[in-house]
Parts: structure tokens; sequence; C-alpha cells
């Protein structure tokens, strides 16, 4: 299937960075191989949505809460979401996870609201380190599957391990492999034919250099790029590897 390359932007830049970054994204974009996502933080969707308008770049953004409005202060509607130009929202992410103490049931309603929305989720699972050494990554990864998905599921999972976001290393071609195999069989005993079509991300010090190799691997349907997506030349050559 056609890979999806997304960039997640976190907490970085000023809005003049963010649209500056979009444009030289988008100048970039033409006749790749994979389709291109950027996910600004919240107050840089619309001038970076505006930047991409019409062109061949998503946006989406990096949560949403689980309710359509209400009294929840600081927080952000998957329909303002889309009112705002996002095609997509990451759910899940370890950083929310641990930052937010989300849990994988909070994840789900999450979920379910970007699709009631019309939203693209992408949904975040992945092990710990000491889960990992502990021999329980499949296992951990398995559940987060089972609880955080929705039945109604349609969307993208990322599969990114917490021990390899912003480190530098990352699990070896192997257990990338085993790992998104595992995704894919799980997705295709819940969902059928949508699982075997959902496309499974892999996240975690993705680099121009280890790219190519990460993205060639079976199931690996793209990349969540963190630190790389920040430059530009970076986040398309990672595309460009795709
Ligand atoms: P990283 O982050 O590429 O900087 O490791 C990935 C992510 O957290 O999505």
């Amino acid at each position: 299937m056609r890979p999806l390359i997304a960039g997640n932007w976190k907490m970085h830049g000023t809005l003049r960075e963010a649209v500056v970054l979009a444009e030289a994204v988008r100048a970039g974009a033409g006749g790749l191989g994979a389709d291109l996502l950027v996910c600004p933080p919240f107050l840089h969707v619309p001038p970076v949505a505006a930047a991409m308008a019409g062109g061949p770049v998503a946006v989406g953004a990096q949560d949403c809460h689980a309710a359509t409005k209400g009294a929840h202060t600081g927080d952000t509607s998957a329909p303002m979401l889309c009112d705002a130009g996002a095609t997509h929202v990451i759910l899940g992410h370890s950083e929310r996870r641990a930052d937010h103490g989300e849990t994988d049931a909070v994840v789900r309603a999450k979920v379910q609201a970007a699709l009631a929305a019309g939203l693209i989720p992408v949904a975040c699972v992945g092990e710990t380190e000491a889960q990992r050494l502990a021999g329980e990554a499949e296992a951990v990864v398995r559940q987060q599957l089972a609880e955080s998905l929705p039945d109604d599921f349609g969307g993208v999972v990322a599969y990114e391990p917490v021990w390899a976001i912003g480190t530098g290393r990352t699990p070896t071609e192997e257990d990338i492999a085993a790992i998104h195999a595992t995704i894919r069989a799980t997705l295709v005993a819940r969902f059928g034919p949508a699982g075997q079509a959902t496309r499974i991300l892999y996240g975690g010090s993705m680099k121009p250099g280890n790219a190519k190799a990460i993205l060639a691997l079976p199931n690996v349907d793209g990349g969540l790029v963190g630190g790389a997506s920040l430059v530009a030349a970076d986040f398309l050559a990672i595309a460009a590897a795709a």
C-alpha cells in the first residue's frame, strides 16, 4: 500500500517557523511515492493548514478531547480541529499517556470522537524499555490495541517503542518486523480486510539514514517522525526513502 510519512512536530517552533517549515515541506512534496502528513501544535494548525491548502500534504493535530464541546478548560475538540483544517489527529502518543495520564480507555474515547468528527486517527502504541527487557513488548502492544481501538476503528496505527523516541536508538529490524507482524495479525483478526488495509507506521528515532531499511520491512507502511520532521530536508528525505 502507499506509505504515509507523518511528522509529529510536538511542542516546537513559533507561528512563523511553522509556516516556513510547512512551505518548505509543501515545496518538496511533489512526485514522492508516499503520502505526507504534518502535525503541528494546536495553535499552529490553522496557519499550517492554510499553507498546505490545495496541496498534497495533509495536516493533523497531536491530540483532541473525547467530548465534542463543553466545560473542558484548555481542551480542543475533534470538530474544532476539522473546522481549523485538520484531517488527522495523533492519539495516545506515549508522551500524552505519560504526561497526562491517558489510559487506553481515554485513548479509545478520543479515537471514537475523532472518527465521529470525520478525522483520521493515528493511534499510537508501544512498550517501555522495562517492558521490552521483560519480554512483554508483544503482549503490551496487543493489549493496547485491544483497549485503545474501538470496534468501528478506521485509521492508522503507529508502533512507537517508548524507549526509541527521541533517543537515537531503534529496535533491530527483526524486532520491528516482529511487532508489526503482531499488529497486523491483531488487526486482521479483529477487523478482517479493513485490518489488512490499515497502515501501520513505525515511529522512534526514524532518520534519513535508517528510514530506507525500516520502511522496507514487511507491514511497515510508513513512519511517524518526531525530531527529523522539524527539518524539511530530513523529513522529505525520509519520504523519498519510502
Ligand atoms: P522521534 O519521535 O522521531 O523524535 O524519536 C517520534 C515520535 O514521538 O512520534
